[in-house]
């Protein structure tokens, strides 16, 4: 981006200069041939000025996508569903009224909100499935000396 400043910055700097050559030049031929390399570094500034400006567009959106995950992040907190077995789950002070769900742990640390979807519901373990990575994890309902609930059929998840 740097680089590209500079470039664009060097192009009009190389017509200004070139415009002030044109000032002492009674040459008919030379002046015509001037002015149509003039023309053509102008364009290329311009060309060079449009690219840095859809740069700029796309830089700032992926900064608004950035503040915009930083605040939906915060509305979310690791949780532990089986031993070794991460998930992120809804801080209870967020108080919204979506149904309770789990986010993968993985596409949340690459910066993507990906929903756990549920595989199979047993009678002893549950299979969820990310969409997004393929991550798949098992939740066992009740465990020898663990009791891990996964999300309950309706309503919000007790946590
Ligand atoms: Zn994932």
């Amino acid at each position: 981006m740097v680089g590209e400043i500079f470039a664009s910055i060097g192009a009009v700097k190389t017509a200004f200069d070139m415009a002030k050559a044109l000032q002492g030049t009674h040459d008919a031929t030379q002046r015509d041939r001037a002015i149509i390399d003039l023309q053509r570094q102008i364009l290329s500034a311009q060309e060079e000025q449009f690219a840095l400006a859809a740069r700029n567009r796309e830089l700032e959106k992926e900064i608004a996508d950035l503040k915009s995950w930083e605040d939906e992040k915060r509305r979310y907190k690791m949780t532990s569903l089986a031993p070794n077995v991460i998930a992120f789950a809804e801080r209870q002070d967020v108080n919204d009224r979506s149904p309770a769900h789990y986010l993968c742990a993985n596409c949340f640390a690459a910066g993507r909100k990906s929903f756990f979807q549920q595989t199979i519901r047993g009678n002893r373990l549950d299979r969820y499935k990310c969409n997004s990575c393929g991550e798949e994890i098992s939740v066992t309902k009740d465990g020898p000396g663990h009791h891990y609930s996964a999300l309950p059929p309706t309503g919000r998840m007790d946590r």
